[in-house]
């Protein structure tokens, strides 16, 4: 087998960037996919019992399609449904009779975001609130969820997704089959919210928020850890309300020591904090506080920060975000 590379990028690529009024050092080297690899001869994501994605090579009078059966060079015939075989990204014309393409909607380069795992919660032990800690230095534009495992398949609260709204959030990455339970009566009330439709409407007019995308079926790997980070929405151009997606995570390096930051006064907090995107943890991230004691800076560090459990339930969105 010849070596491939896979993955990574440039050897040694970092950028020095400026979010906001942050400035930050991100690793373009290193960039982690966020999606499934669809093997189309292998079992693959079939959800709402969709046919599996298909790949065959492409007939035609004296071509076979293939290199293996005579042909001058492969030529595949592929056959896939965007929201049920794999990681996917749509946008509010999931929902609208008249067509909204994914494609005009998913925004070009890096987003600042976070990285939220949570833990999924029965909904009969919750009564929701979108009581969410207070302020965050950094205003995330993509919230990726990474959902623990559940006995059942989890789905987002209708206040989880209000109060994902509440906070700015325009693309929501997660990594479950739907926003919505899989068999709601068509509700999609999750997905309702997070587009700005409300419940019965199905006119694009009525879009309130037509610039969000909903990525599912992410896998993200438990190697990340939670907190600040650049997001790139990678996907074809092709039309229609969801397409494939390779959504691509950015981890933040050193904070860009002894470079003058904008904005607030520099301290020596922020400093050894990486202070990433934003020094002052809290809000829907929940960043949390820099581990204490925790002398050593970790190089790719999303781990700057850890997310401790008290400020997790403080938050209160982690805890509840997700019902199974
Ligand atoms: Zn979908």
């Amino acid at each position: 087998m010849l070596p491939v590379r896979h993955g990574d990028g440039a050897q040694d690529l970092n950028a020095l960037l400026r979010v906001g009024a942050r400035d930050v050092i991100v690793d373009l080297s290193h960039p982690v996919s966020l999606a499934r690899e669809l093997d189309f001869h292998r079992a693959q994501p079939q959800h709402f019992g969709a046919p599996a994605a298909t790949s065959q090579p492409y007939r035609t009078p004296g071509f076979s399609g293939s290199v293996a059966t005579g042909a001058s060079c492969n030529c595949e015939v592929i056959s896939v449904i965007p929201h049920c075989n794999g990681t996917h990204t749509e946008s509010a014309g999931h929902l609208t009779r008249e067509p909204l393409d994914a494609e005009r909607v998913v925004p070009s380069g890096l987003l600042p975001a976070l990285l939220l795992s949570v833990v999924p919660v029965a909904a009969s032990d919750v009564s929701e609130t979108s009581d969410l800690a207070a302020q965050t230095a950094f205003a995330p534009q993509a919230l990726i969820i990474r959902s623990a495992r559940a006995p059942t398949l989890p789905y987002l609260s209708r206040d989880a997704a209000q109060a994902i709204v509440q906070h700015g959030i325009e693309h929501l990455v997660v990594d479950l089959p739907s926003l919505d339970r899989e068999h709601d009566e068509g509700r999609l009330t999750a997905h309702r919210v997070f587009f700005g439709l409300a419940p019965g409407d199905s006119s694009l007019q009525q879009v309130r928020r037509p610039a969000a995308t909903v990525t599912e079926l992410a896998l993200i790997p438990e190697s990340l850890t939670d907190g600040p980070c650049l997001l790139e929405l990678q996907i074809p151009a092709w039309r229609g309300d969801a397409v494939p997606s390779r959504p691509l995570l950015y981890a933040l390096l050193e904070p860009a020591v002894g470079l003058p930051q904008t904005g607030q006064p520099e301290s020596r907090r922020d400093r050894r904090n990486c202070g990433a995107i934003g020094g002052n943890p809290g809000g829907i991230g929940g960043i949390a506080e820099q581990s204490a004691g925790s002398g050593a800076s970790p190089k790719r560090s999303l781990a700057h920060r850890s997310v401790a459990q008290a400020e997790r339930r403080q938050m209160g969105l982690a805890e509840t975000v997700l019902r199974g």
